[in-house]
């Protein structure tokens, strides 16, 4: 995988799972560790479903991170390629997939930081070019865009345009100043989440969260002035919406249904990976969401995608973790 995509080669998505510890409440209400991975790439379950007594109980995919495994080595190994493409000027996206307490924001936090720290690392080591980094963040609550990095509630618009694609009308960009100034936007971002679900009665469970990397690249003479030799491209970090939300009408093959309380982002997302991952020239149906929608330009195509399901290791938790790992088998 990766390496050698020449152009016009269709990458595949990278897919890892990661199983987080047990945490001390399945400790405390002595609930066994269902899942375990028995090598890099394959992760299995101690028992089989009662309910499903042939369902396959070993899954395999690029890589599996086992409970003990730190953040960096689920960046380096499971992000790092995909969303370092972003220097070279392609698009990316990463994603944490998974039921809420799985550990996707424990994950996402991590792998961004990560990301920056190595992008700043990459400038300083090539100073013929000069480059900007901007920052944006949104959450999408059922179809609604909000700006995370403004402290106005106020709902977001998305637009066509011939030239630019789909975009967010009026969300704030700020051009980072080094990698402390991302840790500050960052926590401005989790404030305003919090404030969003007290005031608008809101679970965070069940929002996606988006924050975007811009970089732009020229030769020194050349940034801001002349377009034809500025690279740009964007890599996107996507907190996803617990996965307990769609996971019983994925696996169900249900079609999206106006007013039914699934997320429509989500599931959407389902069909577009799928939909990428199997077969070409088929119609991919992102303007069915606003995610997919918002996302569009750093899925398929030239884009490079990775997906990350987090998992809780405990029983009480099997048939969501085994719906987590159906969506990243659909993904592979
Ligand atoms: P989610 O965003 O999927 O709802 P969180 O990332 O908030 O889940 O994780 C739930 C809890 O588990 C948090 O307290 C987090 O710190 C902890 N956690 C998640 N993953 C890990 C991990 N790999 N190692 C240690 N603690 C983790
Ligand atoms: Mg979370």
């Amino acid at each position: 995988n990766g390496g050698e995509g020449g152009v016009g080669k269709l990458e595949r998505i990278l897919v890892s799972v990661r199983l987080r510890p047990l945490s001390d409440m399945e400790i405390a209400k002595g609930d066994p560790a269902e899942w375990e991975c028995i090598n890099d790439t394959t992760i299995i379950s101690r028992s089989t479903f009662p309910d499903r007594p042939t369902a396959p109980t070993v899954y395999s995919f690029d890589r599996v991170f086992r409970s003990d495994c730190d953040t960096k080595e689920v960046y380096k190994e499971g992000a790092k390629e995909v969303a370092l493409s972003v220097v070279s000027g392609i698009n990316s996206s990463i994603f944490a997939y998974g039921q809420t307490s799985s550990g996707k924001t424990y994950t996402m936090t991590g792998i961004t930081e990560y990301t920056v720290a190595d992008i700043y690392d990459y400038i300083g080591k090539h100073e013929e070019r000069a480059f900007v980094l901007k920052f944006s963040a949104i959450e999408i609550y059922n179809e609604v865009v909000r700006d995370l990095l403004s402290a106005e509630n106020t709902y977001l618009r998305l637009w066509d345009d011939a030239e630019k694609g789909t975009y967010v009308e009026n969300l704030t960009e700020v051009v980072l100043r080094d990698w402390n100034h991302l840790k500050e936007l960052i926590s401005v971002c989790e404030a305003q989440r919090k404030t969003g679900e007290t005031y608008l009665n809101e679970n965070s469970s069940r929002s996606h969260q988006i924050l975007k990397l811009t970089i732009e690249s020229s030769a020194h003479e050349f940034l801001g002035k002349d377009k034809s030799t500025t690279l740009v491209a964007s890599v996107n970090f996507v907190d996803l919406a617990g996965s307990e939300r769609a996971s019983q009408a994925l696996s169900a093959g249900a079609r999206l249904k106006e007013g039914c309380h699934i997320n429509r982002s989500l599931l959407t997302l389902g069909t577009v990976i799928r939909k990428l991952s199997k077969v070409r020239n088929e119609h991919i149906p992102y303007r069915d969401s606003k995610l997919t929608r918002i996302l569009q330009p750093s899925l398929g195509g030239n884009a490079r995608t990775a997906i990350i399901c987090t998992m809780s290791p405990a029983r009480s938790h099997m048939e969501q973790s085994r719906n987590s790992l159906l969506f990243a088998s659909c993904a592979k």
